[in-house]
């Protein structure tokens, strides 16, 4: 039986277009409804949208990321100023909640990207 190649997908332009929270096929159309939420399909391309498995990946690079921006920061922070521990921890409460927020959705749209790049979890499938 003859199978026809597959058509490679670019993951460096996919992952861009995620990190942007556009469709990884067009990069025109929005891939999320409101904050979080992934559509169905692409409003421009009718990519089909919903095989992703983001799960708990966004919010885990969210954490890995920010944990890892904010633990040295505020330290020399600390050690460099000096500041009262109350203005401290509101300064980088409202920072840490500021780039899990900013960084949150365009992580989600990363792995949506690069799971459609890879044809994971029934992306690639046609039918
Ligand atoms: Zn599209």
């Amino acid at each position: 039986m003859y199978m026809a190649e597959p058509i490679e997908r670019l993951v460096r332009p996919a992952l861009w277009r995620g990190w942007r929270r556009r469709c990884p096929n067009c990069g025109a159309g929005p891939m999320l409804r409101g904050y979080l939420k992934v559509r169905d399909t692409c409003a421009v391309c009718h990519e089909e949208l919903h095989h992703h498995r983001a799960d708990d990946g966004p919010a885990y690079l969210t954490i890995l990321i920010v944990g890892h921006l904010m633990a040295p920061v505020i330290l020399w922070a600390f050690a460099t100023f000096r500041p009262d521990p109350l203005v401290l921890a509101s300064i980088f409460s409202v920072g840490c909640v500021g780039l899990s927020l900013y960084l949150l959705p365009r992580l989600k749209g990363l792995m949506v990207a690069l799971q459609w790049a890879k044809k994971m979890h029934g992306f690639g499938a046609k039918g």
